[in-house]
């Protein structure tokens, strides 16, 4: 078998000879079963066998990106390297799969017909009628064929295996030029290169007990009726599907027995590439997609001891969240993610407590002292506090007072792009005795703008300003705990989306008082990482490190959040520190700009310690 994976390997670096396997992914009955997450795992599990995976995201909105998306409404809006502001389903993909997508990995009805009414504008459909059919169904499966030829997991070449999921429910009118184009595509791909995944919903009526087929058997209906036709069901109930179910599930919906999958009710979704293997979802799939003979067993190792591990920690580490949509988890999703990811590897339980900012102003302490009480309780119960990124104005002065809080009573503390901004802003408020200090954002007319509107391209135009994607941040010294944590690197890569930043004509006068800019851009004029150096941890960044943590590769700032939250930053610094004499040449380069930075290794890196790497 591994031999034969070789040849398939082969294959692929030569180009050409490869056909590209797609795996679709859909659901029915409702949404919110947890379609992303499924289809993660798919990939996972088929990782586990050998291939290489891709993924494609497909919104049916019209919106062209989620960029202008209310994270209220459609959760976070998650940030590629290239800028890409997409759903936050492509974010499980990247997490899952370690890989690093395109914008074009997330298809948008916006997108296509942006792409097909350009294409008419410039005359290049020869004077015909510009139609759904042919047009916008072709203009879907050319993207898909382009977009899942892109190498996203760092090797030279195409991936094997492309898994597709389709956003929303079947049946939907606005994902109906998709599920025509898609059932073209399975056809003009032909037998053999796609596999189509229907995730469904088993109810269990509480009365009785009893697992019910009936939803499952019309949404299946209802996608043969649109020209797909399922390879294999994967539904979600509570526990394992009865065998008589299962059977009636074959019967009704034309799927083999052993190809129906249950996605029973796991404590964590870790498990979820791990039961798909226990019920053989692999075999399955590799069946249909004729590859049984070149994928090896699934090795899913680390996967089962991190699912385990996470299920057993008990010792809590509280972090309290102080942002602005409290009420929805999934708007902080990469978030949380990172948090979990560096609690689990400290093996710590991560408790969050969702603290409203607005709640802890002097203003809630007169409207509603209840509301006020509650959520400085939640902050003072915390070991650790994190203000994440944010825009507008509302909760902004109760978030000032968090990092306040957590500055004086040497609590840890991370403060992520908004969060950043804000604790100058105490700072400079605090320290310096700047009462009004504040962002341009929130207050145009200060007279100590310590945050200010800096964008990289029209200084005119408020559109398309925001600096988005990944940037480089180089390091002014070594002797911090950022540096320390990204490994002693000289200069470390991470994803950005803000319009303002800290104005460099007073950074000056925050150092003197003791607040250092540890990170720069490579002008030196951005302040990228600020820090405390005598708190026990007390950090800000202008970039989203969340985007970039990885399960079995924590983002090395929450790695520190958690560390210092449980009393166990130093031994981990002292597991990164950095060679002898190393900090003091590095210091030389304080507050220098790039050219200075000349004699940084290619790759960035110092020394050769098992250090988080970003
Ligand atoms: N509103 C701030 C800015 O535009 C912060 C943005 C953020 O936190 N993502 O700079």
């Amino acid at each position: 078998m591994e031999k034969k994976y070789k040849v398939l390997l082969k294959m692929n670096k030569g180009g050409g000879a490869k056909k590209m396997k797609y795996v679709l992914v859909t659901g029915g009955v409702v949404s919110g079963l947890g379609k992303g997450v499924t289809a993660s795992s798919i990939g996972v599990l088929l990782k586990a066998c050998g291939l290489r995976v891709t993924s494609i995201k497909i919104d049916p909105y019209l919106n062209t990106d989620a960029g202008t998306m209310s994270p209220f409404e459609h959760g976070e809006v998650y940030v590629l390297d290239d800028g890409g502001e997409v759903d936050l389903d492509l974010g499980n993909y990247e997490r899952f799969l370690d890989i690093k997508l395109t914008r074009d990995n997330n298809i948008t009805t916006g997108k296509i017909y942006q792409a097909v009414i350009d294409r008419e504008r410039r005359g290049d459909y020869l004077g015909k009628t510009v139609q759904v059919v042919p047009h916008i169904t072709d203009a879907i499966q050319e993207w898909i064929e382009r977009v899942a030829m892109i190498p996203v997991d760092g090797q030279p070449g195409p991936a094997d295996v492309c898994v597709i999921e389709l956003g929303g429910t079947i049946g939907d009118i606005e994902s109906m030029p998709f599920t025509e184009a898609l059932g073209q595509f399975s056809y003009r791909v032909g037998a053999g290169n796609f596999c189509l995944i229907h995730v469904s919903l088993v109810p269990v009526l509480s009365a009785v007990g009893e697992q019910k087929t009936k939803p499952t058997q019309h949404s299946v209906r209802g996608l043969r009726s649109l020209g797909l036709t399922p390879n294999i069901l994967a539904c979600r109930s509570t526990s394992t599907l009865d065998e008589n179910v299962k059977l009636k599930i074959s019967q009704f919906c034309h799927v083999p027995e052993e190809s129906i999958i249950t996605l029973y009710d796991v404590p964590n979704i870790w498990h979820l590439p791990l039961l798909l293997r226990e019920q053989k979802a692999h075999e399955a799939i590799l069946g249909v997609l004729n590859l049984l003979g070149v994928a090896r067993e699934p090795n899913l190792k680390e996967w089962t001891s991190r699912a385990e591990l996470c299920d057993m920690l008990l010792e809590p580490v509280r972090i309290a969240i102080v942002g602005k949509y409290t009420g929805v988890s999934d708007s902080y999703l990469s978030l949380l993610k990172a948090l979990l990811h560096a609690s689990v590897s400290l093996r710590k339980k991560l408790v969050v407590d969702w603290v409203p900012a607005s709640d802890l102003e002097d203003e809630t302490a007169n409207e509603n002292p209840d509301a006020y009480k509650a959520a400085w309780k939640l902050l003072k119960g915390a070991d650790g506090v994190l203000v994440p990124g944010g825009f507008g104005d509302r909760g902004v002065e109760g978030k000032i007072l968090a990092a306040k809080y957590a500055r004086e009573n040497r609590i840890p503390f991370l403060g992520i792009c908004l969060g950043m901004q804000i604790a100058v802003i105490d700072f400079a408020r605090s320290i310096l005795g700047l009462q009004d200090a504040n962002s341009t954002e929130f207050d145009p007319d200060t007279k100590s703008p310590c945050v200010i509107f800096m964008p990289e391209g029209s200084k005119t135009h408020f559109g398309g300003t925001m600096r988005l994607g990944s940037r480089r941040t180089y390091f002014q010294l070594m002797d911090c705990k950022s540096a320390k944590l990204y490994g002693n690197r000289g200069f470390v890569d991470e994803r950005h989306r803000h319009r303002y930043e800290v104005n460099p004509d007073m950074v000056s006068h925050l150092e003197d008082a003791g607040l250092l800019f540890t990170g720069k851009d490579e002008t030196g004029r951005r302040m990228q990482i600020v820090e405390l150096p005598n708190h026990p941890y007390f950090v800000g960044v202008q970039f989203h490190p969340e985007f970039k943590s990885r399960p079995g590769n924590p983002s090395a700032l929450f790695l520190g959040l958690i560390a210092a939250a449980c009393g166990q930053l130093d031994s981990l610094l002292h597991a990164h520190k950095i060679p002898n004499g190393m900090a003091k040449k590095i210091s030389l380069y304080q507050n220098g700009n790039a050219t200075k930075f000349a004699k940084i290794p290619a790759d960035g890196i110092y020394s050769n310690c098992n250090g988080v790497h970003a």
